[in-house]
């Protein structure tokens, strides 16, 4: 036992060290140590609450700390004490649970284990399952890093390997003079540019570099589309005072895809402060979006300021040369050999898009591998076919635009392609019409069929949308953001 609170003090201490002082208080200062196999620690704190915060916010950087501590890759398992001490047979009852599925385990786990009246206990029941099915949701670290300096993150998105040609060339220098010269030259820095040229690349290759530059600082990068959920939930979960804190003692916040904030109001107003906080006090903030700031629709005027404030700098779609120089660089990457007539092959055809260029290569790597041959052009050719003939066919889109909106409103899709009436059921098809509409080019006739339906309803339809889209703000983001992931 003594060993155990002997580690459980070189634990908090460790703690105490890399996170601010109202955050250990908060969410640490009661954390236990309560048992350790030999593959797993067994650590419990007193609320839900906290356990779930850890369990979001936290596991990446305790996993870290238990191997900075004690050199252990454990897995940790975390539980509460809200409804009394976790008893000895429980605890054994999990360590036995663990010692049978050893191997195949993600290497986290979370939970309250069942108190001993657990089936007569409602509430504890009912909580248990909730943070169970939360479990399944787990994906530490991927969008939201908050790290030290010490910790690695996507080390494989560094300026090292970013190629650099005449479209990026400009970019690639603001987003290396940032990391070396934070809120020093360009603050905001603003890129845009279309998917698949390298933002959030540029963003990691950043935060890699910051890290590398300031060992201690505290790095922030999110999606646009996680900070509004985590204002969200930090609302409803009453946390919106630790939100604040976290996002306004950044050293340095990178924001990708900040596109996905407009239209929300209180994400807006909620950023629009952290962005004061943060610039008044010269920190550094990169923001990415798919177009420059004025273009974003339904974003607040006073934030398109704030952003048109610094640098706005794009990324325009690579030049031959700048495609070739990629192919090269990825095929090496990959430890692919690929001759110059295929490369050339596929850089000419393929013109737009870096994440097109890398599938390709990954793609006639496997093909090549499984039908042990050789790469050439034909090869390659039958590879990118897809690629080279442009869009998708219209039958694709019209399925997976329904697939959305159902999906988005919470109606099946023969509903949708039916006749019943009931608003939400309208609605989405109404948003399907117009969507289809808009994106593809079908005739009103043959959009029409779908739905069983004269082009006349089409039409009133497509003028029902049409006017909320142009005045109703949630509608055209809800729209724009089907379009997007229709079109990807
Ligand atoms: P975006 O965020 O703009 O949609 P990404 O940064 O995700 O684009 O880039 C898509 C893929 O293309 C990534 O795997 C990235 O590593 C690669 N990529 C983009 N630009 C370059 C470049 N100049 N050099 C090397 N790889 C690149
Ligand atoms: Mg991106």
């Amino acid at each position: 036992m003594s060993n155990l609170k002997n580690m459980n003090e070189t634990l908090l201490a460790k703690i105490k060290e890399e996170v601010s002082e109202s955050i250990f208080e908060l969410w640490f200062q009661d954390l236990k140590i309560i048992k350790l196999t030999e593959s797993a620690i067994f650590m419990s704190v007193e609320s839900d609450v906290q356990l779930l915060r850890i369990r979001d916010k936290y596991m990446d950087q305790m996993k870290f700390w238990i191997k900075e501590c004690f050199d252990l890759d454990m897995q940790i398992k975390l539980y509460h004490n809200q409804f009394g001490k976790i008893t000895d047979e429980e605890l054994e009852r999990d360590a036995a649970e663990i010692r049978k599925n050893a191997g195949n385990d993600s290497g986290v786990t979370f939970n309250r284990a069942d108190t001993s009246d657990g089936g007569a206990n409602g509430e504890a029941d009912r909580i248990n399952e909730i943070i169970v099915q939360k479990n399944d949701n787990i994906q530490p670290g991927k969008n939201d890093i908050i790290y030290d300096g010490k910790q690695n993150f996507k080390l494989d998105y560094t300026f090292e390997n970013f190629v650099v040609g005449n479209s990026n060339r400009f970019t690639f220098t603001a987003c290396t003079d940032v990391a070396k010269y934070p809120a020093s030259r360009y603050n905001p820095l603003f890129i845009y540019a279309p998917p698949g040229l390298g933002k959030t690349h540029l963003l990691y290759a950043i935060t890699n570099e910051y890290a590398k530059n300031y060992g201690n600082a505290k790095i922030i990068y999110v999606k646009g589309e996680e900070f509004t959920n985590q204002l969200i939930n930090s609302l409803s979960e009453r946390t919106s005072n630790y939100f604040r804190e976290k996002y306004r003692n950044a050293d340095i916040l990178l924001v990708d895809d900040i596109q996905f904030i407009a239209g929300k109001n209180s994400t807006q107003e909620e950023f629009f402060h952290t962005f004061n906080s943060l610039y008044e006090s010269k920190k550094q903030i990169v923001l990415t979006s798919d177009c420059p700031p004025r273009d974003i629709k339904l974003l607040e005027d006073r934030l398109t300021s704030r952003f048109e404030s610094g640098l706005i700098t794009d990324i325009q779609p690579p030049d031959l040369e700048l495609r070739i120089a990629i192919l090269k660089q990825k095929a090496k990457d990959m430890d692919i050999d690929v001759s110059n007539d295929v490369l050339l092959f596929l850089a000419e055809n393929i013109t737009s898009n870096i994440r097109q260029i890398e599938g390709a290569i990954k793609k006639l790597n496997a093909y090549a591998f499984l039908n042990n041959s050789q790469i050439t052009v034909d090869l390659a050719r039958a590879c990118i076919l897809d690629i080279l003939s442009g869009t998708e066919p219209v039958n694709v889109t019209v399925e997976k635009v329904l697939n959305l909106v159902a999906s988005k409103y919470n109606v099946p899709v023969e509903e949708i392609k039916g006749r019943k009436r009931t608003q939400d059921i309208a609605t989405a098809r109404h948003i399907s019409i117009y969507i289809l509409r808009k994106i593809t080019d079908m005739s009103l006739p043959s959009i029409g069929k779908i739905y069983g339906r004269d082009h006349s309803t089409i039409i009133s339809a497509i003028d029902s949308i049409t006017e909320k889209y142009n005045n109703d703000g949630s509608i055209r983001v809800q729209v724009d953001d089907i379009i997007k992931m229709a079109k990807s």
